[in-house]
């Protein structure tokens, strides 16, 4: 990919999240983006980092292993953001300071097993499947409390906050109240914070949502295509 496309892409989307943010009167230094790496070669992402990305996330525990030794010695900040395959989480445990996708109690038994060994900490996003969309992971709304009170004894988790995807539509205002609805869940559930649980990020908002997301509170963006397009061998 040329680094000019890339620059240039990314240049795009600080200027959105600057705008957006000017719209509710926040500021972008609350907004972490995370470049979404998953089918980007590591010459693309030692690019991205050269033109000042800084956190990478991947969704497949696998391709991060496979590309991480080209990369580790970038100061950039790994996030896996897929689905968790227990098997699979001592790929990611060593490399990531974030997870954004955990729902299962067994997944987090398997983190805090994995993180434990290696004294380390996580900071973990629950995911919520707010549109509840079928063929989406996270736990529906009612189950989120319960969840949360179960992650108190996994010392090694921080439980930072919460994350969604919303549905692809074309008119992103239509999924507005999605991210409506998780700022509003986090805000319920932040008398839970105490120990592991820290409540206070929103992981929500993708290349074709994540102005509104930003209006509606994200704290973390997710964005792939918007600064990897352009770049197709
Ligand atoms: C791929 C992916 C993204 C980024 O999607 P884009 O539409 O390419 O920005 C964000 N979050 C998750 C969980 C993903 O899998």
């Amino acid at each position: 990919m040329r680094v000019e496309v890339l620059k240039c892409n990314y240049e795009r989307v600080l200027k959105e999240i600057k705008v957006a943010c000017e719209n509710v009167g926040r500021s972008p230094d609350e907004i972490t983006i995370v470049a979404v790496t998953k089918n980007v070669d590591v010459n693309t992402m030692m690019l991205a980092h050269s033109v000042g990305i800084k956190h990478f996330g991947e969704n497949r525990a696998q391709e991060l292993r496979d590309k991480y030794p080209e990369l580790e010695d970038l100061d950039v900040t790994w996030h896996f953001i897929g689905r968790i395959q227990t098997n699979k989480v001592k790929y990611f445990v060593p490399i990531c300071e974030y997870v954004h996708s955990l729902w299962r109690i067994e997944e987090a038994k398997e983190i805090q097993k994995r993180a434990d060994k290696l004294g380390k900490n996580i900071k973990i996003f629950v995911e919520v499947n707010i549109a509840g969309e079928s063929t989406k992971a996270g736990l529906n709304e009612v189950e989120l409390k319960g969840f949360l009170k179960e992650l108190r004894v996994y010392d090694r988790l921080e439980i930072i906050g919460l994350m969604t995807m919303a549905p692809y539509v074309e008119n992103p205002e239509e999924v507005r109240w999605v991210f409506r609805r998780l700022r509003e869940k986090l805000n319920e559930l932040k008398n839970l914070n105490g120990g592991n649980i820290k409540l206070e990020h929103l992981s929500m908002g993708m290349s074709n949502d994540y102005r509104i997301a930003v209006e509606e509170g994200a704290t973390f963006v997710r964005i792939g295509t918007a600064i990897f397009r352009g770049g197709e061998k």
